[in-house]
């Protein structure tokens, strides 16, 4: 069949949930036997999210062709369980730059240039593109229905639903029935006047999801329905839950799919969740718990670890297990180390500059001494080889050139002038050129027989996981390590991508990024052995 479109456009406020909700409309298509495809569009003038700070964007997620995404990619591969690419995400950044660049080349053979039609046909092509090869294409416009920025993706859905039909294009708005409390009333007047923006510019949307704290009765939703111009079955209440996972679910049992089904004239859809809602029920009421010290310096800001707290929720759900996570500040714990002692495993996450450094090689060197499990990714791992160097080793000024440009003991350091084995200054080419200066995207690592991430992967030797750093372990150090029984369990041409210590009961750190593999229906498999250990640990 040719590729169907579902807009999902958002109304009143933004933070409803769009992501999750278009993830979830995808996940019931998928399971009703078709392939599907997303795109997300950030209305942003940012090329991509990859140098805004985590105080602005929260977590920038890596494709595994390198691409430094929105983190709503994140939610559409652990939803969908497949891996989408650079071409399922673009910004007004991107649309801008080709349409210049193809200005200045002279393809437009001297026309005015214009947001219609030039802007808008990027666009569209850019969103055809994103669909080519699926049974449906779910698109999310970032931002709210009323913002400046967004117009001319309106624009562009309109142009596409006129060029294709109603049987090819849909739209769906999502959007907030705020709760007054002083009356104890749902409010429907903020949706209305959000629906009527839309159809200012020529989009009526035929399917409405209610954001709201508690359920509508059926009288609400008719006169939503009668309202806003759309069908009594297609007001589709979205209330609160305990996990993102569940959304799938609750949309089904509302019946999302039955109009979805007649409008795009797909015949009665059967979605079989039996699997997914048997990991759900384990999210909810799990027979086990443990809880992991997370030792981190943006935790005021949780949606920049968001993939990495999800990993745990797939490694939970997998498991039968609970993982709390217990936030550790990493500036408080290099003064009060007894922030550790009640956690039954030790995580340090990624994180780029010096601050908080001190609190994270604290916790390690507690994880080393005292046998507790330890998983250390990215920076995790470059602080592990700190921590081994200076207090195993006894190389005091073991250091990163992240720290400290100038230390003499480099055991981390900056890929682009990399000193090989035989101290010679080497310069590295296979540096992805998306973002510059950073190693990005999939590379593929060669696992060490007999190892503790050997094991974890189920006895593969070569496996492939992402990444997103500039510096890496300084193979000059390498047999000073080893001769003290440190383990190079991972390599990938030549860079040390994993180590784990011999006399620990699991201690391993990865200079990749588990949690971006990681999904509710394939979890990652060092991140759930993290978890089998911290269970097993807490047990004993
Ligand atoms: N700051 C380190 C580097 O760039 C680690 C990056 C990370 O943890 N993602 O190499």
């Amino acid at each position: 069949m040719s590729v169907k479109y579902i807009f999902v456009t958002g109304g009143v406020l933004s933070s409803l949930g769009k992501g999750i909700t278009s993830s979830s409309i995808a996940t019931l298509l998928q399971h009703s036997g078709y392939s599907v495809s997303i795109l997300k569009i950030d209305p942003y003038i940012n090329v991509d999210p990859g140098t805004m700070s985590p105080l602005e964007h929260g977590e920038v997620f890596v494709t595994c062709d390198g691409a430094e995404t929105d983190l709503d990619i994140g939610h559409y591969e652990r939803f969908l369980n497949k891996n989408f690419y650079k071409t399922n995400n673009f910004t007004t950044g991107q649309i801008y730059m080709s349409v210049i660049e193809n200005e200045r080349k002279g393809k437009y053979l001297g026309k005015t240039i214009q947001i219609v039609p030039h802007i808008v046909d990027e666009i569209k092509s850019r969103i055809k593109l994103a669909g080519s090869e699926s049974d449906f294409l779910v698109v999310e416009l970032g931002g709210t229905v009323g913002d400046i920025e967004g117009m001319p993706y309106l624009e562009a859905m309109r142009q596409m639903k006129h060029e294709l039909g109603s049987k090819q294009v849909i739209s769906i708005h999502v959007t907030l029935i705020p709760l007054v409390r002083a009356a104890g009333e749902l409010k429907t007047k903020p949706t209305q006047h959000s629906v009527q923006e839309l159809r200012r510019i020529g989009i009526s949307p035929q399917i409405l999801v209610a954001r709201c704290e508690r359920g509508l009765d059926k009288e609400l939703k008719c006169k939503l329905a009668m309202s806003c111009d759309v069908d009594d079955d297609s007001v589709i209440v979205a209330e609160d839950t305990e996990s993102i996972y569940k959304c799938p679910l609750n949309f089904l049992e509302e019946g999302i799919l039955t109009p979805i089904a007649r409008f795009l004239e797909l015949g009665e859809l059967k979605p079989k969740m039996d699997n997914w809602d048997m990991l759900v029920k384990k999210i909810i009421a799990p027979k086990s718990q443990i809880t992991i010290g997370f030792v981190g310096k943006y935790l005021s800001l949780k949606e920049s670890y968001k993939s990495l707290i999800e990993s745990l929720i797939h490694a939970g759900a997998n498991t039968d297990t609970r993982v709390n996570i217990k936030w550790i500040d990493s500036e408080e714990l290099a003064e009060n180390l007894s922030l550790l002692h009640d956690v039954d495993s030790i995580l340090i996450p990624g994180g780029f500059g010096e601050r908080g450094i001190a609190g994270k090689l604290e916790a390690i060197k507690y994880a080393r001494i005292h046998n507790i499990p330890m998983l250390g990714i990215c920076l995790g791992m470059q602080l592990a080889l700190i921590e081994f160097a200076r207090n195993v080793l006894g190389i005091k000024e073991a250091n990163s050139t992240e720290f400290d440009p100038h230390t003499t003991e480099p055991v981390v350091y900056l890929i682009e002038d990399f000193i090989d084995t035989q101290g010679n200054k080497q310069l590295r080419t296979h540096i992805s050129p998306m973002g510059g200066t950073m190693r990005l995207g999939e590379y593929e690592c060669h696992i060490k027989k007999d190892t503790k991430l050997f094991k974890a992967y189920g006895g593969t030797s070569l496996i492939r996981e992402r990444h997103r750093h500039r510096y890496e372990a300084n193979p000059c150090y390498r047999t000073l390590f080893e001769d003290k029984g440190m383990i190079i369990s991972g390599e990938s041409d030549g860079l040390i991508e994993s180590i784990e210590l011999k006399n620990h009961p699991w201690f391993v750190a990865v200079q990749f990024h588990p949690e971006f593999t990681s999904r509710l229906q394939n979890p990652n498999p060092i991140i759930l052995d993290f978890v089998k250990h911290t269970l097993a640990h807490k047990k004993a």
